[in-house]
């Protein structure tokens, strides 16, 4: 390749998880143009050691601050010059920072917003995995990033099919679209009854038919409120209203959305379920590199199929339609009611059919207010969080 390009540095913050590991992959295989210079992780620091020891990065970063130690000796014990941090500042600091020209954005939730914001507001490419943070505070970060020239790239597939399918015309190619139509899997449960659903699982909600993903993203698929998430980080990220956006379940997740422009045309973007993808497309743009995910052989998949989602199953997605056409705080409390009553399923301390129950609470309890700073947004993320934290403990399985 050209040796005029500059190494692109590139900051993966969440790097233990699941979109962690595929963008690990795909800038393993393009040494010569990319490396990750700064890892971050939760709290698992010896899978933080293990990704330091293969990778070689400048810095990494351990969330919780007890971790610490463990980091910065495990680093010296095996001789790496990798430096150690902890905390969320020191987050923070280095997605802002001159040690990386790249953020990945893969944190899970509401967790995620302050490094997201900082990479924002320090220009970076920003590959955005973390959803939670445009639904909490979608606004604020889309200004802020256009206000210091950030390129956002989403890396959620659907609205990675929609980024292609825009980009594929000219830079005003936001000005012919009808309508946007995001395709969902369906999850697990798809096509069972509301009370089939009362009794299911954390294993049972985990095991996405076509996905591998971390377990919240996989509770938030079986329940549908991924997808309603989706529709609001569409709303964010394209500046299109809801009204225009619809949502279509596709079993085979081939297709993996649609843009419908003014002239009859419908564009989608299609390919196996892998994030490696979306995640080159993000680090390659608006260069096509190896992602080391096959073409699609569609004569071998067979057939594409298409229905509507079961709103009555699955409420969550209607609850999010909701919380967006409410606007202000709503999605905010929205987001955070959902963060906790899916770690409460995970962890077996409420059923299923709580999870919708428990956010429909928290919507219908908490006056909706004006979000136009962040201060208002966290408060309403934090109101939230406390209402369904307490909602749970009164009222254990609910
Ligand atoms: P995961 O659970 O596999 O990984 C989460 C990562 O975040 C881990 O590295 C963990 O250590 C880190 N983390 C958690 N809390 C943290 C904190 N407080 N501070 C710093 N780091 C913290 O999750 P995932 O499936 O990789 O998803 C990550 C994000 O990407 C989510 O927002 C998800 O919705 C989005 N996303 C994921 C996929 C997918 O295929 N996995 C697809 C689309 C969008
Ligand atoms: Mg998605």
């Amino acid at each position: 390749m050209d040796s005029h390009i500059p190494l692109r540095k590139v900051a993966i913050l969440g790097a233990t998880g699941s979109i962690g590991a595929s963008t690990l992959d795909v800038i393993a295989r393009h040494p010569a143009q990319m490396r990750a210079s700064v890892l971050a992780a939760g709290r698992d620091v010896q899978a933080l050691l293990e990704l330091c020891r293969r990778h070689q990065p400048d810095h990494a970063v351990i969330a919780d601050p007890a971790g610490f130690v463990a980091l910065r000796d495990g680093l010296r014990d095996a001789g790496l010059k990798t430096q150690a941090h902890a905390g969320a500042e020191a987050i923070d600091s280095l997605a802002g920072s001159d040690q990386c020209d790249t953020v990945v954005a893969a944190i899970v939730g509401a967790a995620g917003l302050s490094s997201t914001l900082a990479a924002a507001r320090a220009g970076k490419r920003l590959l955005l995995a973390n959803k939670e943070s445009l639904v909490l505070a979608g606004e604020l970060l889309t200004r802020e990033a256009a206000a210091a020239g950030a390129e956002i790239i989403p890396i959620d597939s659907e609205h990675n099919a929609i980024f292609q399918c825009l980009r594929s015309r000219d830079a005003r190619a936001e000005a012919g679209v009808r309508r946007i139509i995001l395709t969902a899997s369906g999850g697990p449960f798809r096509g069972r009854r509301r009370e089939q659903l009362a009794s299911v699982t954390p294993a049972q909600a985990v095991a996405h038919p076509k996905w591998s993903m971390g377990p919240k993203i996989s509770v938030d698929s079986a329940t549908l409120m991924n997808k309603g998430l989706e529709v609001i980080e569409a709303h964010h990220l394209f500046n299109i209203p809801g009204a225009r956006i619809e949502v279509l379940v596709h079993p085979q997740s081939l297709v993996h959305s649609l843009v419908e422009f003014i002239d009859g045309s419908t564009l989608a973007q299609m390919g196996l379920p892998d994030m490696r993808t979306t995640l080159a497309v993000g680090l390659g743009w608006p260069q096509r590199i190896e992602s080391g995910v096959a073409g699609l052989d569609l004569l071998s998949q067979g057939r594409l199929d298409f229905e509507a989602p079961d709103l009555e199953a699955f409420p969550c997605l209607r609850l999010a339609w909701q919380a967006m056409e409410a606007g202000g705080s709503a999605p905010a409390i929205l987001n955070a009611a959902n963060e906790v009553a899916v770690s409460a399923f995970l962890q077996g301390r409420i059923g299923f059919l709580s999870i919708p129950a428990l956010v429909e609470h928290a919507l219908s309890t908490l006056p909706g207010a004006p979000a136009d700073t962040l201060q208002a947004l966290l408060a309403a993320d934090a109101q939230s969080r406390q209402l369904t934290e307490t909602a749970i403990a009164h009222s254990p399985h609910v």
